[in-house]
């Protein structure tokens, strides 16, 4: 066996680890650079004082900046598809199948897919009595709050074909899941974003650049810091399990690697003191004068030492015999396997 089959497995293991790795690696430093922005981020009211405070930033805007209002629609808001009396600025409407399958391992397992997805969003802003501040593209947001307006599951009842069929092809349909969520308005929330003043005056907050996130949340400043810090110690666990099975997997290779090496280290001493043995042998061997009969057919130099099978024949030495593999020299027999004669 090779080294490499004999590692395969190992090598393996280390591949998917390392990119597990370094995901967690880039979601670590990634969640690390969002905590310190949103910790340095600025907390601001909605009134008068935020111009001032705006002034004192280059092209009058600040690039990450907690601020907290009330929503309330710039236009028409958009009305619920469920329940009329509810009014929001974004609309989600997900419908979701529910499915039992069967997983690689045989098991049955509840599943749930998303078939279909659509959003609504109607210009908003964020007010706090006479002032306000426009929300641009709320969609983009990654964090996005939003109120459960209806959640009803429709349950399937299969017949005996969706059973048998459900068997073989290992689904088998549970029923779908309709749900509507609305960012209503009236609603008080955080957004987290960049802060800018246009030319008119008109303030409005978006998705920062820099690849910071946008949020739009019911939590406050110091809730969202705390699940941040969470994901990030969480990602540290990660990467101290996932670093282990790195440390074990290469520390297994190196193991086998070293393993080998002494294997092989062995297995020359061993020739060594076979091939000392045999010059011996042959040295005594012409000390006591050889008849030619008893001489390897091929160099004629050296003892007979190696019988060929299956043909039986003794004819050759040890040197000549590792040089020809096919055939007996003797009756062209074929050569399945050789072993030491010993003719005293
Ligand atoms: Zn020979
Ligand atoms: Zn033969």
């Amino acid at each position: 066996m090779d080294f490499f089959s004999e590692i395969v497995g190992e090598t393996v293991i280390l591949g998917i680890d390392s990119l597990i790795l370094g995901f967690c690696v880039k979601q670590l430093s990634k969640c690390k650079y969002i905590l310190n922005a949103l910790q340095t981020a600025p907390v601001l009211d909605i009134d008068e004082s935020l111009n001032k405070e705006i002034n004192k930033y280059s092209n009058y805007t600040i690039p990450y900046v907690v601020i907290r209002g009330l929503v309330k629609p710039l236009g028409a808001p958009i009305t619920s598809n469920y329940n009329q009396s509810v009014t929001g600025v974004v609309q989600r409407l997900t419908i979701k199948e529910h499915v039992i399958a069967r997983t690689l391992a045989g098991f049955w397992s509840d599943q749930t897919r998303t078939i279909h997805e659509v959003c609504n969003a109607a210009p908003f802003v964020l007010s706090n009595g006479k002032y306000s501040i426009e929300v641009v593209d709320a969609l983009a947001a990654d964090l996005l709050d939003m109120d459960v307006i209806s959640d009803k599951f429709e349950p399937m009842s299969p017949g005996v074909i969706d059973h048998v069929w459900g068997f073989f092809s290992g689904v088998r349909q549970r029923g779908l899941q309709t749900m509507e969520e609305m960012l209503r308005d009236g609603s008080y929330i955080t957004a987290i974003g960049e802060l800018s003043r246009s030319n008119s005056g008109a303030l409005k907050i978006q998705p920062p650049r820099e690849d910071l996130p946008l949020y739009l949340t019911t939590s406050t400043k110091s809730s969202l810091l705390k699940r941040l810090a969470g994901s990030r110690d969480f990602l540290r666990v990660l990467l101290i399990v996932f670093g282990a099975v790195a440390a074990v997997a290469s520390g297994r290779i190196a193991y086998k690697y070293l393993k080998r090496r002494k294997r092989r280290d062995l297995e020359l001493t061993m020739k060594k003191q076979l091939a000392t043995g045999r010059r011996e042998r042959r040295a005594q061997a012409r000390e006591s004068g050889l008849a030619d009969v008893q001489l390897c057919v091929v160099c004629t130099e050296n003892p007979k030492e190696i019988i060929l099978l299956p043909c039986g024949h003794v004819c050759l030495c040890e040197d000549c015999a590792d040089n020809i593999k096919e055939q007996c020299p003797i009756c062209r027999e074929k050569i399945e396997s050789k072993a030491p004669a010993f003719i005293t």
